[in-house]
């Protein structure tokens, strides 16, 4: 399993997730400082011994770009629509063996809809065909939520899972609410995973944002 370790920026909001390689060679070359680490474990390398950082924070204020933040992927897609498809209200679960959750332009793309988050919609495979390049009216296919661009939190922690320790710093940076609804969605995506204390992040790094 690999092991993530949570980077605040200089200003302490969190940024995302990294690997712990890479944290700790931020730690290393002063690009980082240990916010919290566990006290019982440690990572060695040949010349150092240091407690394994559960929250860094970088030492240079990182802007975080628009482009990242607006970025429309299907991973994040579906969380925010809780994998449900936005047309027939299906969700996942009950979609049959050949169906799929599918990214559905709510005006199409043929009709000069865009790909910004208030443009897309998770619908489910049949829906998506049915409603073709129709628009909403046209066909009598309203979304059932009004899409919106996600927190750029949920776009970081969707699919993320945080330890306790780490889950305190997005409490206190944006609130109980965001951290219950990350939880919300952390849980819809791994329904088979348990929830406790001792979790720990299996990362993707493919929002490494924060440290590059
Ligand atoms: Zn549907």
């Amino acid at each position: 399993m690999i092991l993530g370790c949570l980077a605040l920026n200089a200003s302490f909001e969190p940024l995302t997730m990294v690997p712990m390689r890479r944290a700790l060679r931020l730690v290393i070359d002063g690009k980082a400082e240990i916010v919290e680490a566990e006290q019982d474990r440690v990572v060695r390398s040949e010349r150092l011994t240091m407690p394994r950082p559960a929250v860094i924070r970088l030492t240079k204020f990182i802007h975080v770009p628009r482009r990242f933040r607006r970025q429309v992927t299907n991973t994040f897609l579906f969380a925010r629509d809780h994998y449900r498809c936005q047309y027939c209200g299906r969700p996942a679960a009950e979609l049959k063996p050949r169906e799929a959750l599918t990214r559905d332009h709510v005006i199409p793309i043929s009709r000069g809809g865009t790909n910004d988050w208030t443009n897309v919609v998770t619908a489910c495979s049949p829906c998506n065909t049915r409603k073709g390049n129709r628009l909403p009216a046209e066909i009598g296919m309203m979304p059932l939520t009004r899409p919106v661009e996600p927190h750029f939190v949920h776009l970081s922690w969707a699919v993320r899972r945080l330890t306790q320790t780490q889950a305190r710093y997005i409490r206190t940076f944006y609130g109980d609410s965001i951290l219950h609804q990350l939880e919300a969605l952390e849980h819809r995506a791994h329904p088979h995973r348990g929830h406790g204390a001792q979790h720990v992040l299996e990362l993707g790094d493919q929002t490494g944002a924060a440290a590059d």
